[in-house]
Formats: C-alpha cells, structure tokens, sequence
C-alpha cells in the first residue's frame, strides 16, 4: 500500500483528502507546518508527498528543497493557490514534480498521484534478472545467486545491456555503440575480452553461461 504524506495547515483541506484517500486504500498521514513535513519526510519513507505552497514555520518550496538536498527523491506534488507562471517555475525548480492549483477536483488529484506512483514503480525497478543473476542498474551492483560479483564499469555496462535486450541478438556494432559509444569501424576483438571475463566471473559463483555466442554476429541472453 503506497503512503502519502499531507503537509497542509488548513485542516479542512487536509481532512478532506485524508478522507478521500484513506478511501482509496492509501496510508496517510499528515503534517501541519513545513517543519513538522520536513521532519517526518526526513524520518520516514513515503510514496507520494502533497505539499501545500503556504506553509507556516517553512514554506513548501523550501521544504521541498530541503528533503531534494537530503537526498529524498519521493515524489512531490505541490497544491497551491497561487497561480503565476513564476511560481510554477520555483516550485517545480525547488524538486517538485507536479503542481495543482486550488481549488482542484479530487479526481484530479488522485490521477496525478497514480501517475507519480507509476513513475516511481519504473524506478524502482531498474533491477534486472535472469536465471540467478541480478542487476540493479542504480546502485550497480551485480549479483549471482545473492552473492556480490564484481564488474568493472564496462563489464558491468555489457552485462547490463545484453540482460535488458533479452532473447535479442546483440550485434558487436550495436555492442560497440551502445556499451563503448564507439560509432566507427573497429576491432571488435576487445568484447570479446569483456565477454570472457564476465562469463569467467559468473562461473566463479555458480557453473552456467548465461551469454551465448552467436557466431560472426554478436551475443544473446536467452530464456
Ligand atoms: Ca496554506
């Protein structure tokens, strides 16, 4: 279940979303100052935060630059009666990812935040799998069966590439492109070189080839 956060000061607004959403099967919880958000963003783990602009002790904006600078990349959706194009901009300068004027449609609100959760779910899957071997492409990380392997930056960005072009032949000019940004006639003999290594680091942990040779064209992971 996805949890919100409501940093809103009036509460009337913020009863009625907390209403309107707890309906909808979110988590929520509230915040009646920026910062009371700010703590509890800082402290807790949210999916989609709801951010009013006018805020007492912190402003929206800066509230949001704050949890931007701690690192937190939860989405925020600012709700704001003002309007300007200028204020738009800062908002959405300051890391926010959405912006709503007041007064909105609950509707409209709740397809805005669907859309950031399924942003958020493309995100948090940049990990990748197959027959044991794991990829998480933001932290880098590779594994087989649970057990750290590790990979220099190419390796890495090979294994990558031919794990995510799955049952697809990786031609060595398109290998050459896109994993050595390389657009010119070349010796293709280095990955070669990168595809050994990987298969030797595989096999150091569990005895398969996941990478196929396809011969005079290029490379396959296959299912
Ligand atoms: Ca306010």
């Amino acid at each position: 279940m996805a949890r919100i956060l409501i940093v809103e000061d009036e509460k009337g607004i913020s009863d009625f979303l907390k209403e309107g959403l707890t309906e909808e099967k979110f988590v929520v919880e509230t915040a009646f100052d920026g910062a009371e958000g700010l703590q509890k963003i800082l402290n807790n783990s949210y999916d989609v935060i709801l951010m009013d602009w006018m805020l007492p002790k912190m402003q929206g904006v800066e509230v949001t630059r704050q949890i931007r600078e701690a690192g937190i990349s939860a989405p925020v959706i600012f709700l704001t009666a003002r309007d300007t194009v200028q204020d738009t901009i800062l908002g959405l300068r300051s890391g926010a990812n959405d912006y709503l004027k007041k007064p909105f449609s609950f509707d409209e609100l709740l397809e805005r935040i669907r859309v950031q959760l399924r942003q958020k779910e493309t995100s948090d899957n940049n990990v990748y799998t197959h027959r044991g071997v794991k990829i998480n492409q933001d932290m880098r990380e590779a594994y087989v069966d649970n057990q750290e392997i590790h990979l220099t930056q190419k390796e890495f960005d090979l294994l990558l590439y031919l794990i995510k072009n799955k049952n697809k032949v990786c031609t060595r000019d398109e290998i050459l492109d896109k994993v050595w940004d390389i657009h010119f006639e070349y010796d293709s003999g280095v990955i070669d070189v990168y595809i050994n290594a990987l298969r030797k680091k595989i096999k150091a942990v569990k005895d398969i080839n996941i990478i196929e040779t396809v011969r005079g064209v290029g490379y396959i992971v296959k299912d």
